[in-house]
Protein backbone atom coordinates (compact mmCIF):
# COMPACT_ATOMS: atom_id res chain seq x y z
CA UNK A 1 0.00 0.00 0.00
CA UNK A 2 1.88 3.12 -1.35
CA UNK A 3 2.22 5.57 1.87
CA UNK A 4 1.51 9.59 1.60
CA UNK A 5 2.87 12.39 2.21
CA UNK A 6 1.27 15.74 1.88
CA UNK A 7 3.09 18.85 1.40
CA UNK A 8 3.17 21.34 4.60
CA UNK A 9 0.72 23.78 2.33
CA UNK A 10 -1.50 22.91 -0.41
CA UNK A 11 -4.89 23.75 -1.60
CA UNK A 12 -7.54 26.63 -0.62
CA UNK A 13 -5.97 30.12 0.04
CA UNK A 14 -7.07 32.54 2.58
CA UNK A 15 -9.22 34.54 -0.27
CA UNK A 16 -11.03 31.51 -1.51
CA UNK A 17 -11.65 29.39 1.62
CA UNK A 18 -13.62 32.39 2.41
CA UNK A 19 -15.45 33.04 -0.75
CA UNK A 20 -16.23 29.51 -0.35
CA UNK A 21 -17.69 29.76 2.81
CA UNK A 22 -19.37 32.96 1.99
CA UNK A 23 -21.23 31.00 -0.51
CA UNK A 24 -22.37 28.16 1.40
CA UNK A 25 -23.09 30.31 4.13
CA UNK A 26 -25.78 32.36 1.51
CA UNK A 27 -27.23 29.23 0.03
CA UNK A 28 -28.12 27.94 3.45
CA UNK A 29 -29.94 31.36 4.69
CA UNK A 30 -32.25 30.81 1.49
CA UNK A 31 -33.71 33.01 -0.70
CA UNK A 32 -32.24 33.75 -4.51
CA UNK A 33 -28.56 33.77 -4.09
CA UNK A 34 -26.39 33.86 -7.68
CA UNK A 35 -22.48 34.02 -7.58
CA UNK A 36 -21.21 36.74 -10.27
CA UNK A 37 -19.15 34.41 -12.84
CA UNK A 38 -17.77 30.93 -11.93
CA UNK A 39 -16.95 30.91 -8.22
CA UNK A 40 -13.78 28.80 -8.44
CA UNK A 41 -12.10 26.80 -11.17
CA UNK A 42 -13.23 23.82 -9.44
CA UNK A 43 -15.90 21.21 -10.96
CA UNK A 44 -17.32 19.84 -7.35
CA UNK A 45 -17.71 22.98 -5.61
CA UNK A 46 -19.45 24.65 -8.51
CA UNK A 47 -21.91 20.81 -8.19
CA UNK A 48 -22.32 21.44 -5.07
CA UNK A 49 -23.21 25.28 -4.90
CA UNK A 50 -25.26 24.51 -7.80
CA UNK A 51 -27.13 21.84 -6.15
CA UNK A 52 -27.80 24.23 -2.98
CA UNK A 53 -29.52 26.41 -5.82
CA UNK A 54 -26.42 28.78 -6.12
CA UNK A 55 -26.77 30.08 -10.08
CA UNK A 56 -24.34 31.88 -11.68
CA UNK A 57 -24.62 35.18 -13.25
CA UNK A 58 -22.25 36.38 -15.72
CA UNK A 59 -21.35 40.08 -15.98
CA UNK A 60 -22.72 40.53 -19.18
CA UNK A 61 -26.31 39.89 -17.79
CA UNK A 62 -25.82 42.87 -16.04
CA UNK A 63 -26.06 45.13 -19.14
CA UNK A 64 -28.64 43.48 -20.61
CA UNK A 65 -32.64 41.52 -20.29
CA UNK A 66 -31.89 40.63 -16.54
CA UNK A 67 -32.03 43.67 -14.98
CA UNK A 68 -34.97 45.07 -17.33
CA UNK A 69 -36.58 41.76 -15.60
CA UNK A 70 -35.85 42.22 -12.64
CA UNK A 71 -34.35 39.11 -11.76
CA UNK A 72 -32.57 40.05 -9.37
CA UNK A 73 -34.47 42.41 -7.25
CA UNK A 74 -34.11 41.23 -3.87
CA UNK A 75 -31.58 38.49 -4.49
CA UNK A 76 -28.20 37.86 -3.33
CA UNK A 77 -25.05 38.03 -5.48
CA UNK A 78 -21.77 36.88 -4.17
CA UNK A 79 -19.06 38.78 -5.63
CA UNK A 80 -15.73 36.50 -5.94
CA UNK A 81 -12.56 36.61 -4.48
CA UNK A 82 -11.12 38.49 -7.97
CA UNK A 83 -13.46 41.31 -7.06
CA UNK A 84 -15.67 43.73 -9.63
CA UNK A 85 -15.16 47.20 -10.52
CA UNK A 86 -17.28 49.97 -8.40
CA UNK A 87 -19.69 50.54 -11.79
CA UNK A 88 -20.62 46.37 -11.60
CA UNK A 89 -21.23 47.23 -7.92
CA UNK A 90 -23.20 50.56 -8.72
CA UNK A 91 -25.40 48.23 -11.17
CA UNK A 92 -26.21 44.83 -8.64
CA UNK A 93 -27.44 48.02 -6.42
CA UNK A 94 -29.64 49.86 -8.87
CA UNK A 95 -30.68 46.24 -9.86
CA UNK A 96 -32.20 45.62 -6.43
CA UNK A 97 -29.53 42.94 -5.48
CA UNK A 98 -28.14 42.62 -2.06
CA UNK A 99 -24.75 42.58 -2.60
CA UNK A 100 -22.35 39.88 -0.53
CA UNK A 101 -18.65 41.11 -1.09
CA UNK A 102 -15.99 37.90 -1.22
CA UNK A 103 -13.34 39.99 -2.61
CA UNK A 104 -10.26 38.57 -1.38
CA UNK A 105 -8.69 41.67 1.14
CA UNK A 106 -5.62 41.27 -0.61
CA UNK A 107 -7.24 42.46 -3.81
CA UNK A 108 -9.57 44.60 -1.95
CA UNK A 109 -6.25 46.57 -0.54
CA UNK A 110 -5.01 46.87 -3.67
CA UNK A 111 -8.54 48.41 -5.45
CA UNK A 112 -8.54 51.18 -2.33
CA UNK A 113 -4.46 51.97 -3.53
CA UNK A 114 -4.84 51.99 -6.94
CA UNK A 115 -7.99 54.55 -6.13
CA UNK A 116 -5.94 57.06 -3.85
CA UNK A 117 -2.68 56.99 -6.61
CA UNK A 118 -4.71 58.03 -9.09
CA UNK A 119 -7.01 60.38 -7.83
CA UNK A 120 -3.63 61.57 -5.96
CA UNK A 121 -2.42 62.06 -9.33
CA UNK A 122 -0.26 59.56 -9.56
CA UNK A 123 0.23 57.81 -13.51
CA UNK A 124 -0.59 54.39 -12.41
CA UNK A 125 0.96 50.79 -14.49
CA UNK A 126 -0.94 47.72 -13.79
CA UNK A 127 0.98 44.69 -14.19
CA UNK A 128 -1.51 41.56 -14.96
CA UNK A 129 -3.69 40.04 -18.32
CA UNK A 130 -5.81 42.24 -19.61
CA UNK A 131 -8.48 39.95 -19.38
CA UNK A 132 -8.49 39.02 -16.44
CA UNK A 133 -11.52 39.60 -14.16
CA UNK A 134 -8.88 40.73 -11.40
CA UNK A 135 -7.39 43.09 -13.25
CA UNK A 136 -10.63 44.34 -15.01
CA UNK A 137 -12.26 45.16 -11.38
CA UNK A 138 -8.96 47.13 -10.29
CA UNK A 139 -9.30 49.42 -13.75
CA UNK A 140 -12.51 50.10 -12.64
CA UNK A 141 -11.16 52.24 -9.51
CA UNK A 142 -8.06 53.68 -11.57
CA UNK A 143 -9.72 53.95 -15.41
CA UNK A 144 -6.57 56.05 -16.60
CA UNK A 145 -4.43 53.34 -15.59
CA UNK A 146 -2.29 51.45 -18.58
CA UNK A 147 -2.31 47.59 -18.08
CA UNK A 148 0.84 45.64 -19.17
CA UNK A 149 1.21 41.90 -19.17
CA UNK A 150 5.29 41.78 -19.47
CA UNK A 151 8.19 43.84 -19.34
CA UNK A 152 8.06 44.89 -23.02
CA UNK A 153 4.61 45.96 -22.68
CA UNK A 154 5.92 47.94 -19.88
CA UNK A 155 8.65 49.60 -22.02
CA UNK A 156 6.65 50.63 -24.72
CA UNK A 157 4.12 52.11 -21.94
CA UNK A 158 6.44 54.09 -20.22
CA UNK A 159 7.98 55.20 -23.61
CA UNK A 160 4.62 56.43 -24.41
CA UNK A 161 3.70 58.05 -21.18
CA UNK A 162 7.26 59.57 -20.57
CA UNK A 163 6.08 61.62 -24.07
CA UNK A 164 3.06 62.46 -22.99
CA UNK A 165 4.61 63.64 -19.59
CA UNK A 166 8.09 62.79 -18.80
CA UNK A 167 8.40 63.90 -15.23
CA UNK A 168 5.15 62.59 -13.83
CA UNK A 169 4.63 61.07 -10.66
CA UNK A 170 4.12 57.08 -10.95
CA UNK A 171 2.96 53.86 -9.57
CA UNK A 172 3.24 50.16 -10.30
CA UNK A 173 0.49 47.72 -8.91
CA UNK A 174 0.22 44.46 -10.16
CA UNK A 175 -2.05 41.10 -10.34
CA UNK A 176 -2.17 39.38 -7.22
CA UNK A 177 -1.13 36.27 -8.79
CA UNK A 178 1.91 36.99 -10.31
CA UNK A 179 5.53 36.13 -9.99
CA UNK A 180 7.74 38.19 -7.59
CA UNK A 181 10.13 38.18 -10.47
CA UNK A 182 7.88 39.39 -13.32
CA UNK A 183 6.85 42.16 -11.73
CA UNK A 184 9.86 42.95 -10.58
CA UNK A 185 11.09 42.55 -14.39
CA UNK A 186 8.38 44.82 -15.10
CA UNK A 187 9.00 47.24 -12.33
CA UNK A 188 13.01 47.70 -13.68
CA UNK A 189 11.74 48.51 -17.34
CA UNK A 190 9.59 51.44 -15.96
CA UNK A 191 12.78 52.52 -13.66
CA UNK A 192 14.71 53.55 -17.06
CA UNK A 193 11.98 56.25 -17.92
CA UNK A 194 10.73 57.12 -14.46
CA UNK A 195 13.24 56.32 -11.72
CA UNK A 196 10.97 57.59 -8.98
CA UNK A 197 8.49 55.19 -9.56
CA UNK A 198 6.57 53.47 -6.54
CA UNK A 199 6.47 50.13 -6.72
CA UNK A 200 3.35 49.19 -4.56
CA UNK A 201 3.97 45.35 -2.58
CA UNK A 202 0.56 43.98 -4.68
CA UNK A 203 1.94 40.40 -4.87
CA UNK A 204 0.38 37.46 -3.27
CA UNK A 205 3.01 35.04 -1.83
CA UNK A 206 -0.12 32.35 -1.77
CA UNK A 207 1.24 30.32 -5.15
CA UNK A 208 4.60 30.69 -4.44
CA UNK A 209 4.64 29.41 -1.06
CA UNK A 210 2.32 26.20 -2.64
CA UNK A 211 5.11 25.88 -5.21
CA UNK A 212 7.79 25.78 -2.71
CA UNK A 213 6.10 23.47 -0.39
CA UNK A 214 5.55 21.24 -3.26
CA UNK A 215 9.07 21.24 -4.22
CA UNK A 216 10.31 20.20 -0.60
CA UNK A 217 7.64 17.29 -0.82
CA UNK A 218 9.50 15.83 -4.14
CA UNK A 219 12.83 15.57 -2.56
CA UNK A 220 11.20 12.90 -0.10
CA UNK A 221 8.32 11.07 -2.60
CA UNK A 222 8.85 8.81 -5.84
CA UNK A 223 5.96 10.36 -7.21
CA UNK A 224 2.92 13.01 -7.26
CA UNK A 225 -0.56 13.38 -7.15
CA UNK A 226 -1.38 16.93 -7.81
CA UNK A 227 -5.28 17.37 -6.47
CA UNK A 228 -7.04 19.99 -8.54
CA UNK A 229 -9.04 21.19 -11.80
CA UNK A 230 -7.73 20.48 -15.22
CA UNK A 231 -8.67 24.46 -15.61
CA UNK A 232 -6.71 26.09 -13.04
CA UNK A 233 -3.53 27.44 -13.75
CA UNK A 234 -2.31 27.45 -10.60
CA UNK A 235 -2.71 23.58 -10.36
CA UNK A 236 -1.49 22.83 -13.81
CA UNK A 237 1.46 25.00 -12.88
CA UNK A 238 2.18 23.06 -9.37
CA UNK A 239 1.95 19.70 -12.06
CA UNK A 240 4.60 21.62 -14.44
CA UNK A 241 6.83 22.02 -10.87
CA UNK A 242 6.96 18.46 -10.02
CA UNK A 243 7.36 16.94 -13.40
CA UNK A 244 10.46 19.59 -13.80
CA UNK A 245 11.56 17.90 -10.76
CA UNK A 246 12.14 14.38 -12.98
CA UNK A 247 8.73 13.13 -10.80
CA UNK A 248 6.30 10.75 -12.34
CA UNK A 249 3.56 13.40 -11.14
CA UNK A 250 -0.48 13.00 -12.20
CA UNK A 251 -3.65 15.39 -11.85
CA UNK A 252 -6.71 14.46 -10.13
CA UNK A 253 -9.54 16.39 -10.52
CA UNK A 254 -11.49 13.47 -8.02
CA UNK A 255 -10.59 10.44 -6.56
CA UNK A 256 -11.60 8.53 -9.83
CA UNK A 257 -9.20 10.31 -11.48
CA UNK A 258 -6.23 7.90 -9.70
CA UNK A 259 -4.72 5.23 -12.29
CA UNK A 260 -3.08 2.03 -11.18
CA UNK A 261 0.43 2.99 -12.03
CA UNK A 262 0.63 4.99 -8.86
CA UNK A 263 0.82 1.26 -6.95
CA UNK A 264 4.00 0.41 -8.18
CA UNK A 265 5.58 3.64 -5.63
CA UNK A 266 5.81 3.13 -1.69
CA UNK A 267 5.99 6.82 -1.41
CA UNK A 268 3.20 9.20 -3.30
CA UNK A 269 3.18 13.01 -2.68
CA UNK A 270 -0.12 14.47 -2.33
CA UNK A 271 -0.40 18.59 -3.68
CA UNK A 272 -3.22 20.40 -4.38
CA UNK A 273 -4.05 23.84 -6.23
CA UNK A 274 -5.38 26.63 -4.72
CA UNK A 275 -9.09 26.26 -5.62
CA UNK A 276 -9.10 22.84 -4.35
CA UNK A 277 -11.36 21.91 -1.38
CA UNK A 278 -10.20 20.13 1.76
CA UNK A 279 -12.83 16.73 1.05
CA UNK A 280 -11.55 16.55 -2.13
CA UNK A 281 -8.09 16.14 -1.17
CA UNK A 282 -9.09 13.76 1.69
CA UNK A 283 -11.12 11.52 -0.68
CA UNK A 284 -7.84 11.51 -3.02
CA UNK A 285 -5.78 10.36 0.01
CA UNK A 286 -8.08 7.88 1.19
CA UNK A 287 -8.24 6.46 -2.63
CA UNK A 288 -4.51 5.92 -2.95
CA UNK A 289 -4.17 4.52 0.47
CA UNK A 290 -6.13 1.84 -0.49
CA UNK A 291 -4.08 0.72 -3.57
CA UNK A 292 -2.52 -2.16 -3.18
S1 LIG B 1 -4.23 33.90 -4.25
FE1 LIG B 1 -3.91 35.42 -2.65
S2 LIG B 1 -4.91 37.27 -3.43
FE2 LIG B 1 -5.69 35.56 -4.64
S3 LIG B 1 -7.55 34.93 -3.57
FE3 LIG B 1 -5.88 33.69 -2.76
S4 LIG B 1 -5.19 34.80 -0.91
FE4 LIG B 1 -6.38 36.21 -2.16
Amino acid sequence: MPQVIRARLMGFCMGVRRAVEMAMEAAEAGGRVYTLGPLIHNPQVLDSLANLGVGVLEEEALLGPALNQGKLRGATVLIRAHGVSPGIEARLREAGAFIKDATCPRVKANQIKARALSEGGCRLFLAGEKRHAEIIGIQGYAPSCRVVADPVEAAEAAAELFREAGGARTALLGQTTMSVEEYRAIGEEIRLKFPDLVMVDAICGASRDRQDALTELCAQVEAVIIAGGRESANTRRLLSIAQSLGKPAWLAESADDLIDEIRAYSRVGLSAGASSPDWVIEAIERRIQCLG
